[in-house]
C-alpha cells in the first residue's frame, strides 16, 4: 500500500530526479521539475513535481514555507506559457490510496487535448 506518511526516497520520481532514470524534460528551475507522463491520458501529459521530498499534496501544503509554495503554483503557470496552453488545460492531483495516488512523490498531473476523460 502507498505510504504517504513518510518520504521514500526510492520512489520513481526521486530517481528521476537524480537522473538515476530517465525521463522528457518539459520545464525546470531550482525548485521544480517537469516531465512528460510515460502513459499519457492525454495529448499533453506533463507531470509537475517540487524537487523538495514532498509525499503528497497534504504534505506540500502543510509543511512546505508560503514562498516555496508559491513559487510552485507560479512555474505551473510558466509551464502553461511555455506549452502555449492559451485555451486551457486540467490539473488534478491524487492524494493517498483513496485518491489514486501510485507514486508518493507530491505532483500535479497538467493534461490538455481532446482525449481528457
Ligand atoms: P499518480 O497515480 O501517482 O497520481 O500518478 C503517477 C503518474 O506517474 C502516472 O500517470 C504514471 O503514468 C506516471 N509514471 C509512473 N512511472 C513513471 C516513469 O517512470 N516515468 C514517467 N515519466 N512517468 C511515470
Amino acid at each position: 500500500m502507498i505510504n504517504i506518511e513518510n518520504y521514500n526516497d526510492e520512489n520513481i520520481f526521486a530517481k528521476i530526479l537524480r537522473n538515476e532514470i530517465p525521463s522528457e524534460k518539459v520545464y525546470e528551475n531550482d525548485h521544480v521539475y517537469a516531465f512528460n507522463d510515460i502513459n499519457p491520458q492525454a495529448k499533453i501529459h506533463v507531470l509537475i513535481i517540487p524537487k523538495a521530498n514532498y509525499c503528497s499534496f497534504s504534505d506540500f501544503t502543510e509543511n512546505a514555507n508560503p514562498t516555496e509554495q508559491a513559487n510552485f503554483y507560479k512555474s505551473i503557470k510558466e509551464i502553461a506559457k511555455k506549452l502555449e496552453l492559451k485555451d486551457g488545460f486540467r490539473l488534478t492531483t491524487n492524494i493517498g490510496k483513496n485518491g489514486g495516488q501510485e507514486v508518493p512523490h507530491f505532483h500535479f498531473h497538467l493534461l490538455c487535448g481532446k482525449n481528457i476523460l
